[in-house]
C-alpha cells in the first residue's frame, strides 16, 4: 500500500473538489477515513486470515462493491437530515470515489499481490499495467528499517504532487467561478 500519507492527502483534494458549503467537518473527517478504511483488513493478519483470501489483505475491502456499500452508509448514517437531499447523489459519489481511490493506488504498487477490484463475484486479483508507486512496508518498524524515506518521495511523485495538482485546479475552477458568478 502506499501510505495513509499519501491516500490523505488525495482524499483532500478530492474533497475539494466535490465541497459545498453546506457541508458540515465531518464531511472532511469521514473523506480522509474511507480514504484508509479499505486497510482494516491487516487485522486479519493478526486473526490468521491468509493474503490471498476473501477477507485477507487487499481482498474484499478493496473491492469496487465495497467502496459503494461503504459510500451508502456513510450518506445513510451522516447525512440522513433534509437539508442535505439536495446533495446526497453527489455524496454517494464522492465516497465511492474517495474509498475506491484507495484499492486504484494500491494496484498501481510494485508489491504485494493484486488487487480484488470485483469481488465478491470474481475474486481474482488486479494490478494496473502501470505500476510505479513504491509498496508502503507495513507496521512502523518495517518502514523505517526498510527506507521509508525512499517509499516517501516516490509517493511525492506519483501521489503528492498529482493530488496537489488537482486541488489548485479544483480551486482555480471555483475562484473562476465566483468571479463569473459575481461578474
Ligand atoms: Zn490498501
Amino acid at each position: 500500500m502506499p501510505t495513509i500519507i499519501a491516500h490523505s492527502v488525495f482524499a483532500v483534494s478530492l474533497a475539494h473538489v466535490f465541497k459545498h458549503t453546506s457541508l458540515p467537518l465531518r464531511f472532511w473527517v469521514l473523506a480522509l477515513g474511507c480514504s484508509m478504511l479499505p486497510d482494516i483488513d491487516v487485522i486479519g493478519f493478526s486473526l490468521g486470515v491468509k493474503y490471498g483470501e476473501f477477507w485477507g489483505h487487499r481482498g474484499f475491502s478493496h473491492s469496487l462493491t465495497f467502496a459503494l456499500a461503504t459510500s451508502l452508509l456513510v450518506v445513510l448514517l451522516a447525512f440522513y437530515q433534509e437539508q442535505y437531499r439536495p446533495l446526497r447523489l453527489r455524496l454517494v459519489v464522492f465516497f465511492f470515489l474517495v474509498t475506491a481511490s484507495h484499492g486504484l493506488f494500491d494496484s498501481m504498487t510494485n508489491g504485494g499481490l493484486g488487487i480484488a477490484f470485483f469481488s465478491p463475484f470474481d475474486d481474482a486479483r488486479y494490478f494496473l499495467p502501470l505500476r510505479p508507486i513504491q509498496v508502503s512496508p507495513i507496521g512502523l518498524r518495517d518502514f523505517l528499517e526498510w527506507g521509508g524515506w525512499r517509499v516517501l518521495s516516490n509517493e511525492f511523485k506519483w501521489i503528492v504532487l498529482p493530488s496537489l495538482a488537482l486541488l489548485l485546479v479544483s480551486i482555480g475552477v471555483r475562484y473562476w467561478l465566483m468571479v463569473r458568478r459575481r461578474a
